[in-house]
């Protein structure tokens, strides 16, 4: 009887498919179909569909299944278009990328005219008195001559400045400034900074480095209305670039805007956010706990690592160097405190079980930092032996009680010394990277570095062929939030426009398969995240990208001009292109 029935079952379903399945459809929310699905896993699978229920993937597959599977709310016939993952910038200060939207922006200002006629424009909108505060110069535009402050007298004589460089680490202000800040003739830079002369033994009017607090510490703190505003511009921007996660330094201050707008269900990317790693041990313990007692869901809203400073930057020429740079030779930069010093802060927050991301520019600042890294794993217990009753039997167990898996992470990591990129890999430490960095910084890096040094810079390939996990990043708003244009330099290792022809040390290029998969996968695995985002596989959160250009086939230049049609965020299509 039992037997009949089945065959019975069979020649129905057989006969009669379509009712069959009509009546067996399952109610799904969204389906995009006839793509070309880059998943970002492993092996790097391209499926034709990808089938999402509320918040979550429920299927990878090609259209004709998942069609004839699923019954979707909303199916959409994406006619071969091409979809990733959304993009997870894995250095970025996001707070910053919104309160640069509200000020100056000298990006890109190719001239200091240039620059200036922008900080007049601004100063139009100001009351007398009020603070002109705002970024992005860069002097290496500029015939390599930093400005002073009698450049920003004539135009602002009755508002101080204070204009950060495009890295953050140096700073230039007008006299009101320096006179509001009481900085005089005989005025010492702090330890780890640097006030810049003119020939009369006058401060000339630009600061570097940790000297940037002394106007710093007068300039008003952005106030939490004006934050809020520039978040809610942030997050505009990044659904524009398919950026559905950020790591984010600098905004620890920020955690109830962002809890509030996570309660709103306007926090359209998940964020970890980052603490300080100069605070005191026992704070950061006493704020990771406060954090816990919110209660937040983590997949949105959670802490990252301990973000510290091992040196400054290239560009200013106060990155920590192992020799000095080949154009200064009397200078081997600045680095933030001595090794020792630093090595044993390190230890001390690894033994608190926090992870830890280093900014680290120089060979010398990546040297302490791996050794830092190594002296932490080197003083974990190795295992701990337990004696355990069992029903009477006494029982040794081994058990690792410790997180050894601790995914410590230089941030730049932008010149290694050859014998130190293999010291990655046996660390388990990553090199989070900002390939924008690279195309920015050619035009000056080869004369600061020498041609030997340079072939240790940026060097994204030689990390990968060394199994060294890189995850991608902007530093937004030190470089753009453009994901395209992070991906483009990943692949070309080009300028905008174009050079140089073959690229800057084109041995150094990366297939634009791997430059999605560290944007994506590795940038996840930078935060503890990979197995629930990162990729485009059944059960993880659909944050999709659908692409206006087949980035796989394009040629480069093209990248540049690819923006997303679609961004899914959570299950939900939170921007369409117009
Ligand atoms: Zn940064």
């Amino acid at each position: 009887m039992l037997k009949k029935l089945f065959c019975l079952t069979l020649i129905s379903v057989f006969f009669l498919p379509s009712l069959a399945l009509a009546k067996t459809k399952q109610s799904i929310t969204l389906l995009l179909y006839n793509g070309k699905v880059f998943s970002a896993d492993e092996k790097g699978t391209i499926y034709e569909a990808v089938a999402v229920d509320g918040e979550k993937i429920v299927a990878v597959g090609n259209s004709k299944d998942l069609r004839a599977k699923y019954k979707a709310k909303q199916a959409i016939d994406l006619k071969g278009k091409f979809v990733t993952p959304g993009f997870n910038d894995a250095h970025i200060h996001f707070g910053s990328v919104g309160t640069a939207l509200l000020r100056v922006d000298l990006n890109g200002s190719k001239t200091l005219a240039e620059a200036k006629r922008r900080i007049a424009e601004k100063i139009k909108e100001l009351p007398k008195g009020a603070w002109v505060l705002g970024r992005g110069w860069d002097h290496t535009l500029w015939n390599n001559k930093l400005p002073t402050r009698a450049d920003l007298d004539d135009i602002a004589p009755d508002n101080p400045v204070f204009l950060q460089r495009v890295d953050g680490h140096i700073s230039w202000s007008n006299s009101l400034a320096f006179k509001l800040a009481n900085i005089t003739k005989d005025t010492k830079a702090p330890e780890g900074g640097e006030i810049v002369y003119d020939k009369n033994g006058e401060p000339e009017g630009v600061l570097k480095e940790t000297a940037q607090g002394l106007v710093g510490r007068v300039v008003p703190k952005t106030t939490q209305a004006e934050f809020a505003k520039g978040l809610e511009l942030a997050l505009e921007e990044a659904k524009k670039f398919g950026l559905t996660s950020v790591q984010s330094g600098g905004d620890f201050g920020a955690i109830p805007l962002y809890q509030k707008l996570l309660e709103q269900d306007k926090l359209t990317v998940r964020a970890a956010i980052w603490q300080n790693f100069e605070t005191p041990v026992e704070t950061l313990k006493k704020q990771r706990s406060d954090f816990q007692a919110l209660k937040l869901n983590p997949s949105h809203l959670k802490l990252g690592i301990l973000k510290g400073y091992m040196d400054g930057t290239l560009g200013s020429r106060t990155a920590a160097m192992l020799e000095p740079f080949s154009d200064d030779p009397k200078n081997k930069g600045i680095p933030r405190r001595p090794a020792e010093e630093m090595i044993k802060m390190i230890v001390e927050r690894d033994a608190a079980g926090f992870q830890m991301g280093l900014h680290a520019i120089g060979d010398r600042a990546n040297r302490i930092a791996l050794d830092g890294f190594e002296m932490a794993k080197n003083k974990r217990p190795k295992e701990k032996t337990e004696t355990v009753k069992l029903g009477g039997n006494v029982a040794q167990t081994t058990s690792t009680l410790y997180v050894y898996d601790k995914r410590h992470r230089i941030e730049h990591a932008q010149v290694v010394a050859p014998s130190d990129f293999n010291r990655f890999a046996e660390l388990g430490v990553i090199a989070s990277m900002q390939p924008t960095h690279a195309i920015t910084d050619k035009r000056w890096a080869p004369a600061r570095l020498g041609e030997y040094r340079s072939l240790g810079a940026y060097a994204w390939n030689t990390f990968m062929s060394n199994k060294v996990h890189i995850a991608f990043g902007t530093d937004a708003p030190v470089e753009p939030l453009n994901t395209y244009l992070t991906l483009y330099a990943a692949v070309s290792r080009q300028d905008i426009s174009g050079n140089p022809t073959n690229g800057w040390l084109p041995q150094e290029k990366l297939s634009m398969e791997d430059a999605i998969r560290n944007y994506t996968y590795e940038s996840a695995f930078a935060e503890f995240s990979e197995k629930e985002k990162g990729t485009i596989e059944v059960g993880k959160y659909a944050d999709l990208v659908v692409h206006s250009k087949d980035l796989l086939t394009i040629p480069h230049k093209e990248v540049l001009n690819t923006r997303p049609t679609h961004t899914i965020f959570n299950g939900k299509i939170i921007y369409e292109m117009k």
